[in-house]
């Protein structure tokens, strides 16, 4: 077994997830006046998200300009270069030359990594002018002019603050992800989008108590719970502000109460959530709430001590059952012992399902696409545009054509009253069709898939006192991938990679709440020698076995061993050794954390009370001299 010291610095302690705020969630039935209401307050917080996002694009845009202007004539030239290759890599692309696509591929790939490198410099040089020009615009800050979009949003069309900051804050925080892979951030698209919601912050230190909202109190959100409390077929009445206070917008409607808020819980915050089902809507309300101190003790006793997990969702050739697994689960030393999770079939056979709806989405525009090549299906000339775009579809080779760009043709035609050929038009509602199903089931399948990862994640937080989880590092998979060539497969393998950290990412979000809410310690491991380091000898030469992707196979000892059993073994092994010192750090940090946060909350309570002594002396001093001074709270 490694010695204690050298293992140590593998280890580090993520923020624990705060046990004490948990959501509240109850299925709701809308007034039937409410509902248009509602859908007014989402398209104004869709259109409100977009808007931020073109401004953080344009914004990206300059500094892009900005940049390359400083850099000077050898930026500039290498810059107009890689616009040239981009061309010819098209034409390349058009002739289906793959020799000469890989070649311009590589020359690009030469010239982006000089270019790269003379604009960091630039970028470093620059680096608070840059901010200050450009990157201060973004942000939350009343002087940002994305909070400025923001302010108009919310007095010109009406939308509730809440909802604005919280469309505000994930729009900086798509900014925040997309900029650290050099990419401006996607604008949303409302008729792909499942689920929206309204929300409501209260503003009083550590939130509104829930007698007040219950009572009727608070003129921002309201709640009746039915004679009896909360059981099977009680329903409560509800009634949610849209908008600013002056323009009195409720949505109401009733609420199933299956489930009782403790009392001297504080609401936080509330959302109002519309979800698309197939072609309706379901409605749902949430409590963000701090439970009170006793409620958030009650912890689940622990039958085991510690256990390490390795996620990982790679695929390969191998066995087809263990291809699908996506987490070993370790609690001793011993890799055979260890347990593997398997995704339900059903939640699997919907993602395959999606693949063959792919599949058949590409044949049926193989199918067009030929069709119009062969002048089969006449183009009627609608515009240059539409013209370009038939030039395009004759020229390229049907696998580089995207349905949008079929799609386009039609709607140009729509727009101008010509009437499509018999066969575009099939193919349009053909397509239209396949494109929503495959986002429904894609979607149903990751709802399904994050219900079973909550519900594996508490099963396995109820039983360990400690779980150890290797860290996930989004920026070396990244770069990793940035080292190959090969455009094609390359843009393949990024979404794909992209994927799999996502469900990863929700994977590890998952454990980490359900350790909190039963008083699990989470621990995180480095993960590079986990995955090379024999279990069963120590040595860290295991290498990927030729036949069968998921087996490892030890040169030293002459073992064969399933690559994820492994690696959730020999973390056990590293961790086992000092486990009482993680988990008692681990413990005086959260105690810290605790402390600092009371005090932060003392603070602003103690601000909150210092302001409201100061408007009311403002105002008697207004009452009492006629002159205006101070405002009002
Ligand atoms: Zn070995």
């Amino acid at each position: 077994m490694p010695k204690r010291k050298s293992v140590k610095h593998k280890f580090s302690i993520p923020a624990q997830s705060d046990p004490r705020i948990t959501t509240f969630m109850y299925s709701v039935r809308l007034d039937q006046e409410s509902a248009p209401l509602v859908w007014q307050q989402i398209r104004s917080a869709r259109k409100l998200y977009n808007d931020i996002i073109a401004f953080m694009r344009q914004t990206y845009d300059e500094t892009q300009v900005f940049i390359l202007d400083k850099a000077g004539d050898e930026a500039k030239n290498l810059n107009s270069e890689i616009e040239d290759l981009n061309k010819q890599f098209k034409i390349a692309r058009a002739d289906q030359d793959d020799a000469g696509m890989i070649e311009i591929a590589q020359l690009r790939l030469e010239k982006r990594r000089v270019l790269s490198g003379l604009l960091k410099e630039v970028r470093a040089n620059n680096k608070n002018e840059v901010k200050a020009i450009f990157f201060d615009k973004i942000g939350l800050r009343t002087s940002c002019g994305t909070y400025q979009i923001r302010c108009q949003a919310v007095n010109e069309s009406n939308l509730g603050w809440g909802t604005a900051n919280d469309v505000l804050a994930r729009a900086i925080k798509a900014f925040q992800s997309r900029i650290k892979v050099g990419q401006p951030p996607k604008f949303a698209i409302g008729s792909e989008k499942l689920q929206d919601s309204l929300w409501i912050q209260f503003t009083q230190a550590g939130g509104e108590d829930i007698q007040s909202l219950l009572s009727g109190e608070c003129f921002g959100f309201a709640l009746r719970v039915p004679d009896g409390g909360a059981g099977r077929r009680k329903y409560g009445e509800f009634r949610f502000r849209l908008g600013s206070a002056k323009n009195k917008d409720y949505a109401t409607g009733t609420f199933y109460y299956n489930r009782p808020i403790p009392e001297g819980s504080k609401i936080v915050s509330v959302a109002l959530t519309r979800k698309r089902i197939g072609s309706a809507f379901k409605y749902s309300i949430q409590l963000v709430t701090e439970l009170p101190e006793k409620a958030g003790a009650e912890k689940s006793p622990k039958t085991d001590k510690f256990c390490s997990l390795y996620f990982g969702w790679a695929r390969g050739v191998g066995d087809e059952k263990i291809s699908r697994n996506f987490m070993a689960l370790a609690d001793q030393g011993n890799p055979n012992e260890a347990r593997l999770f398997f995704l339900p079939e059903s939640i699997e056979a919907d993602l395959a399902r999606v693949k063959d709806l792919k599949s058949e989405r590409s044949q049926i525009r193989n199918d067009i696409t030929q069709k119009i090549k062969q002048g089969e299906i006449e183009i009627p000339f609608v515009s240059d545009e539409t013209a370009n775009d038939f030039e395009a579809i004759k020229r390229l080779p049907a696998t580089y054509i995207s349905p949008s760009r079929v799609h386009r043709l039609c709607h140009q035609m729509i727009e101008a009253k010509i009437p499509r050929p018999d066969g575009l038009e099939k193919w349009r509602l053909k397509d239209r069709a396949l494109h929503q199903n495959i986002a429904f089931i894609r979607r149903r399948a990751l709802f399904r898939r994050r219900d079973f990862y909550r519900v594996t994640a508490c099963e396995i937080a109820r039983k360990y006192q400690t779980i150890v989880i290797r860290s996930l590092d989004l920026k070396k998979a990244m770069t990793r991938l940035d080292t190959t060539t090969g455009e094609k497969s390359d843009i393949n393998k990024k979404s794909r990679t992209g994927q799999r950290l996502v469900a990863l990412y929700e994977l590890k979000t998952s454990i980490m709440q359900a350790a909190a809410k039963e008083g699990c310690v989470v621990i995180e491991i480095k993960g590079e020698k986990t995955a090379t380091t024999c279990a069963y000898c120590g040595k860290e030469n295991l290498v990927a076995s030729q036949e069968d992707w998921h087996l490892m196979v030890c040169p030293d000892c002459g073992a064969k061993v399933i690559r994820k059993k492994n690696g959730a073994a020999v973390a056990w092994q590293f961790a086992a050794p000092v486990i009482d010192d993680l988990v008692d750090e681990a413990r005086s940090l959260a105690a810290m954390q605790e402390e600092k946060r009371k005090i932060l909350k003392s603070e602003k309570t103690e601000k909150a009370v210092a302001a409201r002594a100061k408007n009311r002396a403002a105002r008697e001093r207004q009452d009492a001299t006629g002159t205006p001074g101070g405002s009002r709270a």
